[in-house]
């Protein structure tokens, strides 16, 4: 195997002993983790076929502590994993053995509300939902919502630039913050974005939204927040083709009424949500579409008439509307509640996450199916369709010998469909170490390049969170994506990379 770039030399044993004996000076005896016990539950995130136990956990409090620690390790070339509650899905908090973890979780503190200016200046480790809490009282929310909103951190959202069912109305998290602190790996502060809608020079906050703990440390998230809709109400539609639940996604959108959440779930989501929450969805459908409206009453009135009657002509065999506010939530709860209730049909399952242009919905999933017969592996179906942001779940077993690889392979093959028809291998669960070699399928090698250029820039040792999100050239020449004449990269000059 040729050699990995990201590959590094093993810590000297002085050098640990130096690393832990500063760490010591910087935080507090609780804030040091070395024992392998108490490592053990930082050895993943939420795509748990990857462990790895990390050298130490520090658990700062302070923004001078996290200052310290990183000017520390790139003192010492050390490499750090930043981590906010675990739940990404790619393997970007994944730690390294030659590395220490850099746990933002006691930073979870809100630091200011303006209900004037609307927005709320938190801490890294604030969890997503604790922010709706926390402004409801002023008739605001913060709109990104992950289903993981419950755990999540506002850091690691940033961080992977997170979506949820609300995005397709009011953007991703990029389209909901407005400055952030962060850390630079040699322990510089630095204050990106403002309070303007544009501002001078490069967009340093849509570059450090989603680049996954590779150029520096989020110690600080001004979040934009929006008033509570005067009304939100719920369409449910079944339907006995998905196709033809795909076609109705493009015509709402079509017809010019952003929905508050277009979600999709197909029969077998829908079979294992019901078996487990009781919504109220029709199990015998092949899919169904959750459609919520919200806005002004009168608006809400207006656009659910609309809805219904393009649900109808798109060829749904049944339109519900909820018919009071626990109908409403029952039917969420179904949706919010899928991924634990596809858990329980197979030992283990892995979730994907690709996006691909609305309009090719129902030759993605017709593609899919096929996919999943020739694997042998069944797939969920549960996701973001106004986004056409997929989430398959593929159900598989880790004790069967073969079966992770298969599924892994499935996987890649899925995000290549995605590629093929025109969309990318991530809506928002990031590249991490998961989807590593699919960019090499996306990018050409000269936009990698650019990519490491970035990194270079803010991080030359390469010590954050080293080896995720952007692939070497090497490993793309060994994945097979790139041209590798003679041996050659087809570029030399970009052969450091
Ligand atoms: C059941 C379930 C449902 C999910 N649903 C969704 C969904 O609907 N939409 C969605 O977008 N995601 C979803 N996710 C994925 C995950 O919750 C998100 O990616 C989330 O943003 C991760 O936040 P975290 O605090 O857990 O970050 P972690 O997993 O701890 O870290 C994620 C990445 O961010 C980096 N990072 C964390 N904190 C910082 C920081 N302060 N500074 C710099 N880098 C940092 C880490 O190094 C890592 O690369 C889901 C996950 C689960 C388990």
């Amino acid at each position: 195997m040729s050699h990995h770039h990201s590959e590094r030399e093993p810590l000297s044993s002085e050098t640990k002993q130096a690393l832990i004996d500063a760490l010591r000076r910087i935080v507090p005896a609780d804030g040091l983790l070395t024992d392998e016990e108490s490592l053990h539950p930082y050895e993943c995130d939420g795509l748990s076929a990857y462990r790895r136990l990390p050298l130490l956990v520090v658990l700062p409090t302070e923004v001078t502590q996290v200052e310290a620690i990183l000017k520390l390790c790139n003192e010492l070339d050390v490499p750090v994993v930043a981590r906010g509650a675990g739940t990404g899905l790619s393997g970007g908090a994944l730690p390294f053995e030659e590395g220490i973890l850099l746990s933002l979780a006691r930073f979870n503190q809100i630091l200011d509300i303006d209900p004037q200016r609307r927005t709320a200046r938190v801490q890294p480790g604030v969890r997503n939902l604790a922010i709706s809490e926390a402004v409801a009282p002023h008739g605001l929310y913060y709109a990104p919502d992950p289903s993981s909103q419950i755990a999540c951190t506002i850091g690691g959202n940033v961080a992977e630039n997170a979506g949820g069912v609300h995005c397709l109305k009011y953007g991703l998290t990029v389209h909901n913050i407005q400055q952030i602190k962060v850390i630079t790996i040699e322990g510089e502060l630095l204050e990106i974005g403002g309070n303007g809608l544009d501002s001078a020079g490069y967009d340093l906050l849509a570059l450090m939204t989603g680049s996954e703990g590779m150029l520096g440390v989020i110690v600080e998230v001004t979040v934009k927040l929006l008033p509570r809709p005067e009304r939100a109400q719920v369409v449910l539609a079944a339907f006995d083709d998905i196709a033809k639940a795909g076609g109705a996604v493009g015509a709402i959108i079509a017809a010019g009424i952003i929905p508050g959440g277009l979600e999709m779930m197909d029969k077998l989501a829908i079979q294992a949500a019901e078996d487990f929450v009781h919504a109220g969805y029709p199990r015998d459908a092949d899919a169904i579409l959750l459609c919520e409206l919200d806005g002004t009453n009168e608006e809400v009135s207006a656009h659910i008439l609309k809805v219904r009657e393009i649900l109808k002509q798109s060829g749904a065999t049944e339109v519900r509307t909820a018919v009071d506010e626990a109908e409403r939530i029952a039917f969420w709860k179904g949706r919010k509640m899928a991924f634990p209730a596809v858990g329980r049909l197979a030992p283990d399952y892995y979730c994907m996450d690709g996006t691909i242009p609305r309009k090719r919905l129902p030759e993605v999933l017709a593609a899919m199916a096929d996919l999943s017969k020739q694997y042998e592996l069944p797939i969920a179906n549960v996701f973001h369709a106004g986004d056409g942001n997929l989430h398959p779940l593929i159900l598989y077993d880790a004790n069967t010998p073969g079966e992770l690889q298969r599924t892994e392979e499935l996987g890649g093959k899925i995000l290549e469909l995605c590629v093929a028809v025109g969309g990318t291998i991530t809506g928002e669960h990031g590249v991490g170490m998961e989807k590593i070699d699919q960019m090499c399928v996306q990018f050409q090698p000269l936009e990698l390049s650019q990519f490491h250029a970035v990194k270079e820039a803010f991080d030359p040792k390469r010590l954050l969170n080293p080896g995720k999100a952007v692939p070497t050239l090497h490993r793309c020449a060994e994945f097979g994506a790139m041209h590798v004449h003679n041996g050659e990269l087809p570029f030399p000059e970009l052969e450091r990379f």
